[in-house]
């Protein structure tokens, strides 16, 4: 049966309908349909080995445009659809967008399952099956709100296995009921899957925000990512999901060994485990503890998890890395306690350094510990990354274990984040290259035979005009907001946090603010576009937002500033929103505190859709700048030894906020968040409090970087009015996005980590 044949007998079949009389929403669940048919029928990658990703996120984004494009029959659909007089892109609308990640750890997951499947490997993710993601954020008073996010429909992605397991708690047990996605490879009529575990009995979601019983493990252990863990119960909570995933997951791993015919005692020959950061490092006591169970000694079972097990850092902030006292491991998986006493034990006898202990004086088990020790990799996630967990964080244990240390540089799927999302520019890249960069991103590099053909230049230069006025339409109509498509479009899209310093971003537009009151008027207009979601619990985060939203309200209301300067921060920012955005961004604000962004992807998003980095020596902003050259990038900043330095109180040295601040033009931008103007908007003891911190703390050292911030910054607008200037730069960072394939990442992971064979 052909591709239209298939669609209009399940039309008709469900809806009982011609396809000319449906409508959107009717012709989303037939598509769902259609692609869940069609990938059913794609049998497993073969390989001796099989990878398992564990991961807590899998930011996946709403599936069906990239489902379509995997099973190469998105322009066919396309087509069909135009002749019953419908579009894809208002039916692909209908779709939610599954809430089951956060930021870039959880996009990252998503884009290496999309490029395991597509290189044809052996490997299926394993994670959550979370009902409202992290949340949904909604704008109220310049303050963001939070509400559940649900994307479970009775029609969704999610496929029923029949398969659950037990999982052992302290006291009660539950059925971990296993539902899968089908993850269809882009290159091969294969498809992997996601393996999501889920409670049996899901609780609903809270009458009222998120708040809810964190107590009510069996019906809550599902409903949210990352619950509030400012409390007992929110950290115990974590806890709970943690092992409800790994042990489902490492019970999962060895019945499908033993499906495939191999005994325990071969799990390492026939399994990689890929730990995505230490969320799921749990699976290793747990897999010792199954394999013992099935007659293994205690000396091979760890052999054998030993040879199985690889772990990712992804971030060398402290409070990242998850350190549970064991006396809450004893309450929710009581098993487990022996044994990560006995690999303590074990770990103690390699090295007395308490720097490399599993279990501290205070009785606290450092996760990322237990994976370094027991597992047979330690990848960092960017060259800068790698080299500094090598030689600061983790050097104990490189000087222990220096062959197990590896660098991974993180990749982005360009399917979905140049082909999918940009089809304008894909469309002049093929023009200009044909369509084998595609499949082989290298070959993007062959653009930079175009850096003087001025037809391709301005061709370019009108792909990022039509995506800025296709994105101003599209703010438009979600958020009511008009922005000036002929602006500058300075783009700072990612989790809200301190390092990534929003903060100093706010403080230059604070900058130009009282600039263009004094009649100071800037080179171009410039907007500055943020999206951000701050961690529920994280005060000084949401905070930051108050102080966006309140510049952008002050802007919006100011007839004078408006056609020269404008803020806006995209409400619920998402995959969906990115997808949006990227296309339609000029300058990417990359400016995290070096040291601190251990990769970064975002960066990598931007670059191959054509925006110039704007960034400190910080993760793989470093090879971005390797790559580009420097004229293609502007870099601005204290490096990361410096900043390592300062932040190293042993000499003496200290960073000290109040230096930087008392001087005369960064004084006046700081005590802006104490202004009139400011105060008639926002609330003041949260302006009050951001202004003490950053005068008096600044952690993550805004201050220390602002002034050349600035003037970089306002480099950037001035040589943004050279308009073939900068379509040279926009071509040289495309040419090279060809590195930051995902593709090329996991080609290096199975290589050199998973031999999947
Ligand atoms: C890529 C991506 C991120 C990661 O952005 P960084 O700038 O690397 O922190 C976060 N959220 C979404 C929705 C993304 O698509």
């Amino acid at each position: 049966m052909d591709l239209k044949e298939e669609l209009v007998q399940i039309i008709r079949e469900r809806f009982d309908l011609a396809p000319e009389q449906c409508g959107d929403r009717q012709l989303y669940e037939a598509l769902l349909i259609l692609t869940g048919r069609q990938t059913a029928r794609r049998p497993a990658p073969e390989g001796e080995r099989k990878l398992y990703y564990f991961s807590a996120e899998f930011l996946m984004g709403k599936l069906l445009d990239n489902n379509l494009l995997a099973l190469g029959i998105r322009e066919q659909v396309r087509e069909l659809l135009a002749c019953w007089g419908r579009n894809l892109d208002a039916v692909e609308e209908q779709e939610p967008e599954p809430s089951l990640g956060n930021g870039g750890l959880g996009r990252l997951a998503a884009c290496f399952l999309d490029s395991i499947a597509a290189l044809g490997l052996k490997g299926d993710g394993v994670g959550l099956n979370y009902h409202y993601g992290l949340f949904h954020q909604r704008f109220a008073d310049n303050k963001q709100r939070e509400t559940p996010d649900p994307w479970i429909e009775p029609e969704s992605w999610l496929i029923p296995t029949g398969t659950s397991f037990t999982v052992p708690f302290g006291g009660f047990e539950l059925r971990a009921v296993l539902w899968d996605m089908a993850i269809p490879g882009a290159y091969n009529d294969r498809a992997n899957r996601l393996h999501l575990f889920d409670v049996e009995d899901p609780a609903p979601a809270p009458e009222t925000g998120i708040d809810f019983d964190k107590t009510a493990v069996a019906g809550h252990l599902t409903s949210f990512l990352y619950p509030d863990d400012s409390d007992d119960a929110g950290r115990l909570l974590r806890v709970y999901q943690q092992y409800f995933m790994v042990s489902a997951g490492a019970q999962l791993i060895l019945k499908e060994l033993e499906e495939r015919g191999y005994g325990p005692r071969e799990l390492a020959d026939h399994v990689a485990i890929q730990i995505n950061d230490t969320h799921p490092s749990m699976v290793i006591p747990e897999l010792i503890r199954l394999l013992t169970g099935k007659g293994l000694s205690m000396d091979e079972a760890i052999d054998q998890v030993r040879r199985t097990c690889a772990y990712t850092n992804h971030t060398i902030l402290a409070e990242a890395l998850e350190k549970w006292p064991l006396h809450f491991i004893q309450r929710v998986a009581p098993q487990l306690e022996p044994i990560i006493r006995e690999l303590d034990r074990r770990a103690k006898e390699v090295s007395s350094d308490p720097a490399v202990a599993i279990l501290d004086e205070r009785g606290l088990v450092h996760m990322a510990h237990i994976d370094i020790h027991y597992g047979y990799s330690v990848n960092g996630v960017a060259a800068l990354h790698t080299e500094i967990l090598k030689k600061a964080e983790l050097k104990p244990f490189y000087d222990l274990y220096p062959e197990k240390f590896n660098n991974k540089t993180n990749g982005v799927t360009l399917r979905r984040w140049l082909e999918a999302c940009n089809p304008d520019l894909t469309a002049l890249i093929d023009q200009c290259i044909n369509t084998r960069w595609r499949r082989d991103p290298g070959r993007l590099v062959s653009l930079m035979e175009y850096m003087d053909n001025d037809h391709v230049l301005s061709q370019l230069v009108a792909v990022k005009q039509s995506a800025k006025e296709r994105f101003c339409r599209e703010l438009r109509e979600a958020q009511g907001v008009e922005l000036d498509p002929n602006s500058i479009f300075d783009v700072q899209i990612k989790r809200l946090h301190e390092y990534k310093r929003q903060q100093m971003n706010a403080l230059y537009v604070i900058q130009k603010y009282l600039e263009i009151k004094e009649g100071r008027l800037p080179e171009y207009p410039v907007t500055v576009i943020f999206g951000a979601k701050a961690a529920p619990a994280y005060v000084m985060a949401k905070h930051i937002i108050h102080l966006i939203l309140c510049l952008q309200k002050l802007i919006e209301n100011d007839p004078a500033v408006r056609p020269w300067l404008r803020v806006v921060m995209i409400e619920n920012y998402n995959v969906t929103w990115a997808e949006r955005l990227i296309p339609a961004a000029d300058i990417s604000e990359q400016i995290s505190l070096a040291s601190k962004e251990a990769s970064g992807t975002g960066n990598m998003k931007l670059m191959a859709n054509g925006a110039v980095t704007l960034g400190t020596m910080d993760g793989a902003n470093v090879e971005i700048a390797e790559l580009v050259g420097p004229g293609n990038i502007y870099t601005f900043g204290a490096h990361s030894d410096r900043v390592i330095h300062l932040y190293d109180d042993k000499g003496g040295a200290r960073y000290r906020s109040l230096d930087y601040y008392h001087t005369p033009r960064v004084e006046r931008l700081v005590d802006f968040l104490l202004s009139p103007e400011l105060l008639a908007i926002g609330d003041a003891a949260a302006l009050a409090a951001l202004w003490r911190d950053i005068k008096g703390k600044d952690w993550f050292m805004a201050l220390l970087d602002l002034e050349e911030y600035i003037s970089v910054k306002d480099l950037a607008v001035r040589q943004y009015g050279d308009r073939k200037a900068w379509a040279r730069k926009m071509l040289v960072n495309i040419a090279k996005s060809g590195y930051f394939s995902s593709d090329r990442t996991i080609r290096q992971y199975n290589e050199e980590i998973w031999h999947l064979g």
